[in-house]
């Protein structure tokens, strides 16, 4: 599962006739003081004192280039957006103090939704407090007891929160292998509802989804399709649909879901359908009911990101050139990397183990470059990561700068 990083690792004890319930925990709590001990900073607790642009913040009193956030398209210091931003604050407030189906539908969250029907040339769409909440929503209300959810193993935590929440039965499949997926479309009983759900862009390793033939087969086999785009929406296809778009499958796609955390640059979810019965979507999903709606500036925000990001092709193709640069740099040096080709805006770097990827995580801190160190659970097949996500903003000049901080942290820690 990905992205998750706190994971139960033994059951509670019972100490004096109490659980604790934090029992469960201890193998995690002993793991990461073990960390600490060995005299690495947590890499889960850094905190920036200062944002200067998408690319560089002051961490630990120092100038730091961001390598590890997932603004792609280098929106949250656009000054339109940020103006628009500003303007919803003052003629709406602070926030609506309500959920979207009593007052919490203002203007600007119609506006937005208008925003992403253009965007992505579809009839409806639903705004989302996050996409995790866009996820969980979506997938729990479509698929129930009785129907059947065929997804990708190492699909992220909120899709499989969603199938949980949903009570559907559960039918995974190994990562990106179209032929399994098939296998287990066609051991589904004969008339029930299916769901395939895919996702465009895998965040853990880069790679991209087959999803001409995944969608194709999924059809074929009589399933509605979802395809969760965050790390895709704004960057990859032509008008930056996302890998649906790239794949020409956007006629056969049932549900799209994204995000407004990355290439929008602000906060929120969604889902955009063709369906002809998918505004009931709002009286029966939970995650859309019973929680407030966006505050008014991040709708504003999101609205203007969104408009602009049609128009992103220049800023597309500048983030392909460094995720190519970056990719085949790293690669040139040595490091192991997650994928054999720049299929996304995120390359991972392989670790040997824990130990020593924090510590590379630390060194590459030390010369001023941010990275995501990502583990076990949230990384597939046990592996540790430095996981890159670059920015449309990052310049030609600033990869070459990163690629010489990995040359030196690399060398120093005995990875290359
Ligand atoms: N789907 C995927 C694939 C994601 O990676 C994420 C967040 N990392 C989400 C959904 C959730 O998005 P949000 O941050 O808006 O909750």
């Amino acid at each position: 599962m990905s992205e998750g990083i706190m994971q139960a690792d033994k059951p509670d004890t019972v100490v004096g006739g109490e659980t604790d319930l934090f029992s469960k925990f201890d193998d995690l709590i002993a793991m990461r003081q073990g960390l600490l001990d060995g005299g690495i900073t947590d890499p889960f607790s850094l905190v920036m004192e200062k944002v200067l642009s998408p690319t560089r913040a002051i961490c630990n009193g120092r100038d730091t280039i961001l390598l590890g956030t997932y603004n792609y398209m280098g929106m949250t210091f656009d000054p339109d957006v940020v103006d628009a931003g500003k303007q919803a604050l003052a003629d709406f407030g602070t926030g609506t103090t309500g959920s979207r189906v009593l007052n919490g539908t203002y203007q600007g969250h119609k506006e937005c939704e208008d925003a992403l029907k253009e965007f992505y040339g579809m009839d409806h769409a639903m705004v989302f407090s996050t996409g995790y909440q866009a996820n969980l929503g979506i997938i729990s209300t479509l698929a129930g007891k009785g129907d059947y959810i065929v997804l990708d193993i190492d699909s992220h935590a909120s899709i499989w929160d969603g199938c949980k929440l949903g009570d559907a039965e559960i039918v995974p499949f190994k990562h990106n292998d179209i032929e399994a997926m098939e296998k287990r479309l066609k051991r589904i009983p004969e008339g029930a509802g299916k769901l395939v759900i895919l996702e465009g862009v895998y965040s853990m390793l880069g790679d991209v989804a087959p999803l001409k033939e995944m969608v194709r087969i999924a059809k074929e086999n009589g399933a509605m399709v979802l395809v969760d785009e965050a790390h895709s929406m704004g960057f990859i296809g032509d008008n930056g649909r996302g890998v649906v778009e790239d794949a020409g499958v956007e006629d056969d796609v049932d549900f799209i879901i994204g995000t407004f955390s990355k290439s929008v640059g602000t906060v929120g979810g969604f889902c955009v359908s063709n369906h002809p019965k998918f505004e009931i979507m709002r009286l029966v999903c939970r995650p859309y009911v019973f929680t407030a709606s966006l505050p008014p500036s991040v709708v504003a925000t999101a609205e203007a990101s969104i408009r602009k990001l049609m128009h992103g092709s220049e800023k597309r193709a500048h983030l392909w050139e460094n995720s190519k640069r970056l990719h085949a740099g790293l690669k040139a040096l040595g490091f192991q990397l997650g994928t054999d080709t720049p299929q996304s805006a995120i390359v991972a770097v392989i670790m040997p183990d824990l130990t020593q990827g924090a510590t590379m995580w630390e060194a590459l801190l030390h010369e001023g470059l941010y990275v995501n160190l990502a583990r076990p659970p949230a990384t597939p097949a046990n592996m540790t990561l430095l996981r890159c996500s670059l920015c449309a903003e990052h310049s030609e000049e600033e990869v070459e700068t990163i690629l010489g901080m990995f040359e030196r942290a690399g060398k120093m820690v005995g990875i290359i």
